[in-house]
C-alpha cells in the first residue's frame, strides 16, 4: 500500500485513469488532503462509495511518529521517527514575514562536509516523497496555523534525492495542494553540478542555494568532500548555465568558521570569484557543536567580512541565527540514535 501523500497530481490524474475515473477526481481528492485536511477517504463526501472502496485498499494515511518536540521562542524542533525507525528532524521558525520549516530530505547524508553534524551519520537512504510532504503537515497541525515558507535544508542533500525533493515541491507548490508560493521555497545544495543542471529545467520558479562556503578549492577541498569531484568553477559554469535558462538569482551559503575561511583575503577572493554574477552571498555564522572542532569566526571579524564584501557592491547578509539553544541551527541536525 502507498502512502497518499507520496503522489504528485499527475500521479494521481494517472491513478483515477487507470481505475476508470475522471481525471478531475485527482484536484478534488487533493482538495481533501491539503485544504480540508481529512485523514480518511470516508470524510471524502463527494467521492462514490466504490471510489472510496478502492482508495482505501490502494492507499494509506500513514503519519510520522513525533518523538520529541523542543520548543524556544521563535523555533520549535520536531524529531520525527519514520516507519522503518530512522530518525529525522525538521525546524520550524518564525519570523516577522511568516513561519518556515527547514525539512529534511534524507536519513544522514553522504557528503561528509566536516563542519556538519548532520553528515556524520553516513546516508542510510533518501527519504520518501511523503515523509517530507508529512513534516509540514503534521508540524503546521501542531502549531494549528499555515506555513509560509520552505527551505530543504535539514538533514541530507537534496540534489542526491533528486526526484523524490521534486515531486515534493510539486505537491507543496500545487494550487490545491500546500499552495506555498515556489519563490518561497528554497533548496540548499553542496554542489552535484549535474543535477544544477538538470534542476535548470525545472519549470518551477523556486530559489536554489549553495553552499559554498569558500573562495577557493584549496579551502573547500578541506572541508567539503564534494569539491573533488565537482570543483568551484565547475559549479560556477552550471549556475551560469542555470541563471541564463531561469534568470533567478542564487543565494550562496558561506560559513564563517574561525582561520578557516575568514581572513580578509578570502573575502576579497570570494568576491572576485562571484564578480558579475547575479547572487546573493548569505554570511552564515558557524554553529558549534559538540563533536566537531571548528569554531565560529569572532562577530567583528564576521563583520569586516561584510564590510568588504559591501564595499565590493555585491548583496550580502548576516544570517540571523535561530535554534542553537535547543541544537535547531543550521547544521546542528542530525539522525544518530545514540545522540537525541
Ligand atoms: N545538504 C545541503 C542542505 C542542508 S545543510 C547543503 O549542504 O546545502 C544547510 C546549510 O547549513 C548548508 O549551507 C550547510 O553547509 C550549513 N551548515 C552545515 N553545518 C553547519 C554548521 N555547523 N553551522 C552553520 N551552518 C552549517
Ligand atoms: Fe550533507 Fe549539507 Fe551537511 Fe554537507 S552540509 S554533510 S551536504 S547536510
Amino acid at each position: 500500500m502507498e502512502n497518499i501523500y507520496n503522489l504528485t497530481v499527475e500521479d494521481l490524474e494517472k491513478y483515477f485513469l487507470s481505475i476508470d475515473e475522471k481525471k478531475f477526481k485527482a484536484v478534488q481528492l487533493y482538495s481533501w488532503l491539503y485544504e480540508k485536511r481529512v485523514t480518511s477517504f470516508d470524510d471524502m463526501t463527494d467521492m462514490k462509495k466504490t471510489v472510496i472502496d478502492r482508495l482505501k485498499t490502494d492507499f494509506s494515511f500513514d503519519e510520522l511518529k513525533i518523538v520529541k518536540v523542543e520548543r524556544d521562542v521563535e523555533v520549535n524542533k520536531y524529531l520525527f521517527e519514520l516507519c522503518d525507525g530512522s530518525l529525522v528532524e525538521s525546524v520550524l521558525m518564525r519570523h516577522d514575514y511568516g513561519t518556515s520549516i527547514c525539512v529534511s530530505s534524507q536519513v544522514g547524508c553522504n557528503m561528509g562536509c566536516k563542519f556538519c553534524e548532520s553528515g556524520r551519520l553516513k546516508k542510510v537512504r533518501d527519504l520518501k516523497v511523503y515523509e517530507m510532504v508529512l513534516q509540514i503537515l503534521q508540524v503546521e497541525k501542531d502549531i494549528k496555523e499555515r506555513i509560509s515558507h520552505v527551505v530543504i535544508m535539514g538533514i541530507g542533500e537534496p540534489f542526491d534525492n533528486y526526484l523524490n525533493v521534486t515531486n515534493f515541491i510539486r505537491i507543496i507548490n500545487h494550487a490545491k495542494g500546500l499552495a506555498i508560493g515556489s519563490r518561497h521555497i528554497t533548496v540548499s545544495t553542496s554542489g552535484i553540478v549535474p543535477k544544477i543542471l538538470e534542476f535548470a529545467d525545472f519549470p518551477y520558479q523556486v530559489n536554489l542555494a549553495v553552499s559554498l562556503h569558500a573562495p577557493n578549492d584549496k579551502i573547500r577541498d578541506e572541508i567539503m568532500p564534494i569539491n573533488k569531484a565537482y570543483k568551484i568553477k565547475d559549479i560556477l559554469d552550471a549556475l551560469k548555465i542555470y541563471y541564463k535558462k531561469t534568470n533567478r538569482r542564487i543565494t550562496f551559503e558561506y560559513i564563517m568558521i574561525d582561520g578557516v575561511n575568514d581572513k580578509d583575503e578570502n573575502a576579497y577572493e570570494l568576491c572576485e570569484l562571484l564578480k558579475g554574477l547575479n547572487c546573493y552571498i548569505n554570511l552564515i555564522p558557524y554553529n558549534e557543536t559538540n563533536n566537531i572542532q571548528y569554531k565560529r569566526s569572532k562577530n567583528d571579524r564576521i563583520l569586516k567580512f561584510y564590510d568588504i564584501i559591501k564595499k565590493n557592491n555585491m548583496s550580502v547578509t548576516i544570517r540571523r541565527e535561530f535554534g542553537s539553544n535547543i541544537s535547531a541551527a543550521c547544521g546542528q541536525l542530525r539522525s544518530k540514535k545514540e545522540e537525541l
